[in-house]
């Protein structure tokens, strides 16, 4: 017998699966809800990644889908031993995740079935809610990979007895909607030919479309977020402006357990254990910490450095990097570098070779390293976020946990979050315009403060002490359960 009052629906949850804050927010979000009242599990894929492969797994219910006019298993496993404070459970689907990456990975690139995929994925996981005794009070289906959940239950006939649960949906980054053509209408169970409106969008069955039109409630992951959504969303403003009764923005938490410079398993140093911390005590951290990591990548210790950590595309600003860094290195400001991320091919071979030529003031590791990621936020002065668009942006908020400053285009997520350094309960330093020059300029800024060691301490003790924990987040993601029930 399962008890879950609510189960999230996501491609990805930290620590099992995870390419960015989808997986992050789907790894902590359930614990809060779950110490909240609302007892939260989470379904994901089983994928052949390395966590998948060191853990064992218990069988919990052997079931079939029909798509493609034939029956094919799946089985939903729960791993045993792992210390994650609510339950996760997987969907095994043979040949369709078994496989070394999330959405693609390094050898065969983009899987070009992620639709068959993910239609899968949320067709066994509604057949197996269908087979529970007792039902989740709430389904909370987050990005696209769920977003056809809600249309099947009110639509398709074989998930009749789900229609009166409610739904959320939860958009953590709209710029993937997981569009696929007509012709492959017959992946879905069967539904009235009538309701065809509410999964198409512009001539295309469009997943995230259709979870905003039959979802319960909608939600972005931060309200300034929403208000963008509104007047640029890659030709789904109407539908946002249209359905806004129903969607509200909640900022995104961080998970404190994890991300605690106390007790951050990734770093081989901590902040000591204290109810309140004098300036030394964050100074020693910082010191410690940058210490590390300029011995370790071979850098300069007296320069500040400014990291930029994410997926390399232009959604997150990466495009401008390339000038942004030529910029400022030949302006000749004593100020570093560092990259970790992947993404667009042409600014890993760019970035690489700029490395080469800015040696000791550039540092670029393409790829993904979660430990890596945690002594950067740990050990930088600077983190950059020059972002095209942010849902949330959870960067930022773990930099602030480890006393580094952000420098973010105030954008979506990040204007929610970081407030101009001068002003009252300042925390960041901010630029409007997507460009260089107004990148630049706030990194002249991030260079003077920088050299103003006192303000600079007062800044960081500051940013040290502010809480962005899930408890309040969780408590607006309770309210909305409860209204819908
Ligand atoms: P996204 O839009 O990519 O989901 P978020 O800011 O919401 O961006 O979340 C990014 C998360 O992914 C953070 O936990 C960040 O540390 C992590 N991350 C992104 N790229 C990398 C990388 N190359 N290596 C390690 N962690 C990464």
């Amino acid at each position: 017998m399962y008890f879950m009052r609510v189960l999230h629906i996501s491609a990805e949850c930290y620590p099992a699966a995870k390419s960015g804050g989808l997986g992050d927010v789907a790894g902590a979000l359930p614990k809060y809800l779950t110490s909240a009242g609302w007892e939260s599990a989470v379904v994901i894929p089983k994928y052949g990644l390395p966590w998948t492969t060191k853990h064992r797994f218990k069988l919990l219910h052997v079931g079939a889908y029909f798509l493609n006019d034939q029956y094919h298993p799946y089985t939903i496993e729960e791993p045993l031993q792992t210390d994650l404070d609510f339950s996760l459970y997987m969907v095994n689907l043979p040949g369709l995740f078994d496989r070394p990456g999330i959405y693609g990975d390094a050898e065969k690139g983009w899987y070009t079935d992620n639709t068959e995929r993910f239609i899968s994925f949320q067709i066994a996981i509604l057949d197996w809610v269908k087979n529970m005794d007792l039902k989740p009070e709430i389904l909370h289906c987050h990005d696209y990979h769920a977003g056809l959940v809600p249309f099947l239950i009110k639509f398709s006939k074989i998930f009749e007895v789900l229609k009166k649960i409610p739904t959320v949906f939860t958009i953590h980054n709209a710029e993937y909607a997981g569009s696929f053509p007509w012709l492959k209408k017959d992946l879905l169970p069967e539904f009235p030919v009538e309701v065809n409106g509410l999964l198409d969008w512009s001539d295309q069955i469009n997943p995230l479309a259709s979870a905003v039109k039959n979802a319960w409630a909608i939600t972005t992951v931060s309200p300034g977020y929403l208000l963008e959504l509104q007047q640029f969303s890659s030709g789904l403003e109407w539908l946002f402006s249209n359905e806004k009764r129903k969607c509200r923005g909640i900022l995104n938490g961080i998970d404190h357990d994890v991300w605690d410079p106390k007790t951050d398993t990734y770093l081989n140093a901590h902040l000591p254990d204290k109810v309140a911390y004098e300036l030394k005590d964050i100074e020693d951290f910082k010191l410690n910490q940058k210490k590390q990591l300029v011995s370790q990548l071979g850098l300069n210790q007296n320069i500040p450095w400014i990291t930029f950590i994410g997926r390399l595309v232009r959604e997150k600003g990466a495009d401008i990097l390339p000038d942004l860094i030529n910029t400022v290195l030949e302006s000749g400001t004593g100020i570093g570098f560092i990259i970790l991320g992947s993404g667009e091919h042409y600014l890993h071979d760019l970035l690489r070779s700029m490395s080469y030529k800015y040696s000791g003031k550039l540092h670029v590791r393409i790829g993904y390293d979660e430990a890596l990621a945690h002594q950067l936020y740990a050990a930088s002065d600077f983190i950059l976020m020059p972002s095209w668009v942010e849902p949330c942006g959870l960067n930022q908020l773990y930099a602030l946990r480890y006393g580094t400053i952000p420098i973010v285009r105030a954008i979506g997520g990040l204007k929610d979050s970081i407030v101009p350094w001068k002003e009252k309960n300042g925390n960041g330093i901010l630029f409007e315009a997507f460009s260089v020059v107004d990148a630049k300029n706030a990194i002249d800024e991030a260079f003077e403060l920088f050299n103003d060691r006192k303000k600079f301490e007062e800044v960081r003790k500051f940013i040290f002490g502010i809480d962005f924990s899930w408890q309040k987040s969780a408590s607006e993601y309770v309210k909305l359960y409860d209204e819908l029930n």
